[in-house]
């Protein structure tokens, strides 16, 4: 009696226990993108993914971002030597063999792949094959807002959701305006100095990016300095002020994470900063505190129009 009620728990504890391990591995719905097909004639980022990651296997070609012939014969010997149908085409028989599982304290050339990855969503991280806190903090920020188990490792789920995605590309992409370690998330939170709705990004002489896609109109003005507006489709603008110089051409159509410029300390700045602007198509500027801090965390922004005139704090 009492031996047969404790097997029953038993079992019930293996059969609880199951259903948890199942839920726990039951990959996310995100999981489910195809693995792209990246093959000769391909460039950016998704090439030089490739090539980083058959330098990480040995291959000791360049990583140009160019998918020439060089980088086809590398595959093909790649693929031979796991069995894999040597067509010098990596597609999804050969991604999940070609990917290296990356976390914090991994470096190399597989780190570089990842880091490559994340700037497609305009992450901002700088490409040095070491993966530190801010690497971290962009894996986690790209896992929480793509469905995928947020614990900072770059395995097969997010290697597959990250190389199968746009990013920066698609027009629906987001950059902070700024490298990701250069302010902390605070920053983007501050309230204007004064009453205009804005925010002053402190730092000197750094690259700044565009928010997102858009148009570049070179804006300079007494009080804005040497000034970038990155015109949107709808007649709204993201307007840069105080910059030391620009880096991208009058009438250029740029995407998410494009640098535009250097920031600094022209117009009336008093000290090296970046100003950000949001105004919409009724002239109205906008606070863009609650925008860059979604960014911030990876998630959606929301509407220009949706932002408050006044009153800017996080
Ligand atoms: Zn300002």
């Amino acid at each position: 009696m009492r031996s047969s009620r404790l097997v029953r728990v038993a079992a019930t504890a293996a059969a609880l226990a199951l259903t948890l391990l199942f839920v726990v591995l039951t990959p996310p719905a995100s999981a489910a993108e195809p693995w792209p097909s990246v093959r000769q004639g391909a460039t950016g980022a998704d090439a030089v993914t490739v090539q980083y990651l058959l330098r990480q296997h040995g291959h000791d070609i360049p990583a140009d971002g160019d998918f020439g012939p060089v980088t086809a014969a590398a595959v093909t010997d790649f693929q031979a030597a796991q069995g894999l149908t040597a067509d010098g085409m990596v597609g999804p028989q050969t991604w999940p063999r070609l990917v290296v599982p990356v976390q914090q304290g991994s470096s190399g050339e597989a780190v570089k792949a990842a880091q490559t990855q994340l700037n497609k969503y305009g992450a901002g991280l700088t490409v040095d094959g070491a993966f530190g806190p801010v690497t971290d903090g962009a894996v986690r920020a790209y896992q929480g807002s793509h469905g995928l188990a947020v614990d900072g490792l770059v395995g097969p789920q997010t290697w597959q959701s990250l190389v199968s995605g746009a990013g920066g590309g698609d027009p629906s992409g987001f950059s902070l305006p700024l490298d990701r370690g250069a302010l902390p998330r605070e920053a983007y939170g501050a309230s204007h100095w004064n009453a205009n709705p804005a925010v002053d990004l402190i730092v000197s002489y750094v690259p700044a990016y565009a928010i997102t896609s858009g148009v570049v109109d070179h804006y300079d003005s007494d009080s804005c300095g040497i000034g970038i507006r990155l015109l949107q489709p709808d007649g709204s603008r993201f307007i840069y002020c105080h910059l030391s110089e620009r880096a991208v051409a009058e009438g250029a159509q740029v995407s998410a994470g494009t640098r535009l410029a250097t920031t600094g300390d022209t117009g009336n700045s008093g000290e090296p900063h970046l100003h950000v602007e949001i105004r919409t198509s009724d002239g109205n500027a906008r606070c863009p505190q609650s925008y860059l801090l979604a960014i911030y965390d990876g998630a959606t922004p929301p509407s220009l129009g949706s932002l408050p005139t006044g009153g800017c704090t996080s």
